[in-house]
């Protein structure tokens, strides 16, 4: 199963992805973590990519495209998170994917209101001390995400391929409706 998950930070991608992805035993892949092990590894391209992710911004589409690309097709089934962000992203992916004839068996979105991201995003800030979770880039970050993320979203709806779940509540409720979702296909 190929599932794409989606959201504005601080929706519970990475809380949900790694579950979904352990629950149908399939890989997580999620270009934020593999951005901050390049950046603890102290990489040329983690270097690179701290610069943006410090400032709130996306890493340039050739760098993600170039890091993530030959993953996309390698696995048997991938939940996809934080991936794609941009519309030449959701480009590659498609082109990726149906050059290998795997198609989207899901794309799920979720829907969290921006004043309960901010709070989660700070409360994060205290827990796990990311660099990129102060009051200012996370502001930078919703920006971001209205800018050049939601356009991806609308460009799934138009495919008609988009699933929305509520991502309220405890991550427990959450799940549950996003193995409905997963399971339905409705
Ligand atoms: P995340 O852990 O998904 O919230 O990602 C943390 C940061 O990594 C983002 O704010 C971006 O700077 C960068 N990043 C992660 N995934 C992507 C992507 N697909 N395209 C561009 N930048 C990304």
């Amino acid at each position: 199963m190929r599932i794409v998950i989606f959201g504005p930070p601080g929706a519970g991608k990475g809380t949900q992805g790694v579950r979904l992805a352990e629950k149908l035993n399939i890989t997580h892949l999620a270009t934020g973590d593999m951005l901050r092990a390049e950046v603890a590894a102290g990489s040329k391209l983690g270097n690179l990519a701290k610069q943006y992710m410090d400032r709130g911004d996306l890493v340039p589409d050739d760098v993600i495209i170039g890091m993530i690309r030959s993953q996309l097709t390698e696995s048997d089934g991938m939940v996809l998170d934080g991936f794609p962000r941009t519309i030449a992203q959701a480009k590659t992916l498609d082109d990726a994917l149906e050059e290998s004839n795997t198609p989207l068996d899901r794309s799920i979105y979720f829907n969290v209101d921006r004043d309960e991201l901010v709070r989660r995003l700070i409360n994060r800030a205290t827990e796990q001390g990311r660099s990129d979770d102060t009051p200012e880039t996370i502001n930078r970050r919703m920006d971001v995400y209205d800018e050049q993320t939601a356009p991806v979203l609308d460009y799934y709806k138009t495919l008609g391929k988009v699933l929305e779940i509520d991502g309220t509540g405890t991550p427990d409720e959450v799940f549950d409706r996003l193995l409905d979702a997963v399971k339905s296909g409705s």
